[in-house]
């Protein structure tokens, strides 16, 4: 069986091909067509040998993922299901903000963390998703919004929010967010991609030496390890006192922050104490704080909070002097938004506990 181009950063496509006797500069034809014109056949690229072209056909698949459907939301946003080879199904979003969009990826088949609020979740782990199911989903999306929205289809941001853990799944994000970076391939700007967490520490380990710098944001909901842990259950493995010092290392650069995300939740974790005990914990670190208010999907027993108390919460988290900001909620009309992205396939289904 081929195996796929985009599975290969630029260095191990150039190691790849050097091993086949190609060119040296055969890689970067390859990488240009592909990621900066986003094409899928290597037929008509200026400069790509006959040598070259016969190795990458008789041994590389160019295809992408698998479009099973698609919904729009009022708002404009897009919410798709990919289905891979294996018939293992994703879901990947893109969120339109000033004629640009930001792609939400999802990294695994479902999760294994089991957060207590998250629809995902429920689901267990089925497997993590290769670098080009990862790649292809970007590679997928901005085909259709150049097809559909040609007068605007700019994906300028990346967020590994969509279904998964993505530091569960280190090597093949890593691989993936080198694509994106590399000035060959998707040329993205470093503090354009952001990866969250819920905490994996064996991932936030090899953080520091292996990533390339882009953004972290921790899912953080709550100050208290008794509360964290009862909404992420692996915070009793990995608590805050771990995780916290150990992500303040990351940012690189004056203006680069560590996002918090706190998901408000109705008489759970939207008190006044719990913004005190908040800002608290974040005063004089790197902050930046995004207040998510509870999206609600089939089944749960959590709420929204009401809007007086989401207010409450921010204007406390302001008076010390933390940057914070209230997530908008976009596309939960289809069930886009964060949270709330399922695939509707489930087998073999593992949590992480
Ligand atoms: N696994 C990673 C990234 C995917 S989840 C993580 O947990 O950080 C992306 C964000 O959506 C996280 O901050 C997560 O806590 C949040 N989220 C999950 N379920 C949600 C829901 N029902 N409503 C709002 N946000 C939710
Ligand atoms: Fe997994 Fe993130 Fe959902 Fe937790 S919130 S179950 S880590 S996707």
């Amino acid at each position: 069986m081929k195996s796929s181009f985009y599975q290969y950063s630029f260095e191990s496509l150039r190691k790849y091909l050097a091993d086949f006797g190609c060119r040296a500069d055969q890689a970067r034809l390859l990488f240009n067509w592909h990621y900066k014109k986003n094409k899928t056949t290597p037929c008509e690229i200026n400069g790509l040998s006959a040598y070259t072209k016969k190795i990458i056909y008789s041994s590389l698949s160019f295809d992408l993922p698998v479009m099973d459907h698609v919904q729009i939301s009022e708002d404009l946003t897009v919410k798709f299901l990919f289905s891979f080879q294996d018939g293992k199904k994703v879901e990947t979003v893109l969120i339109p903000f000033n004629q640009k969009y930001t792609v939400c990826l999802s990294s695994q088949v479902g999760c294994a963390m089991n957060c207590a609020f998250c629809y995902t979740g429920t689901q267990g782990l089925t497997r993590s998703l290769k670098t080009e199911e990862i790649v292809g989903q970007f590679l997928a999306a901005q085909t259709w919004l150049t097809l559909n929205r040609p007068d605007d289809d700019r994906i300028l941001n990346v967020v590994f929010m969509g279904q998964g853990e993505p530091l569960h799944n280190f090597d093949n994000v890593k691989t993936a967010v080198e694509i994106m970076l590399s000035q060959n391939g998707l040329s993205l700007a470093d503090h354009k991609i952001t990866i969250s967490t819920s905490g994996y520490l064996p991932g936030l380990l090899r953080w520091k030496n292996e990533m390339p710098s882009v953004n972290i944001a921790l899912s953080l909901h709550s100050p208290i390890d008794e509360k964290r842990s009862q909404l992420i259950p692996i915070n009793r493995k990995y608590p805050l006192k771990d995780v916290i010092p150990l992500i303040e290392e990351f940012p690189q650069g004056k203006k680069r922050f560590v996002t918090y995300e706190y998901l408000l939740i109705r008489d759970f974790n939207d008190s006044e104490e719990d913004a005190l005990q908040t800002a608290k914990l974040l005063e004089g670190t790197k902050a930046f704080v995004n207040l998510i208010p509870f999206n609600p999907f089939p089944g749960t027993k959590w709420q929204r909070p009401t809007d007086e108390k989401v207010q409450k919460f921010h204007q406390i988290i302001e008076s010390y002097r933390i940057p914070v900001t209230i997530r908008t909620t976009k596309g939960d009309q289809i069930l886009a938004a964060c949270g709330q992205l399922k695939s509707s396939e489930r087998n073999d289904a593992k949590t992480a506990l």
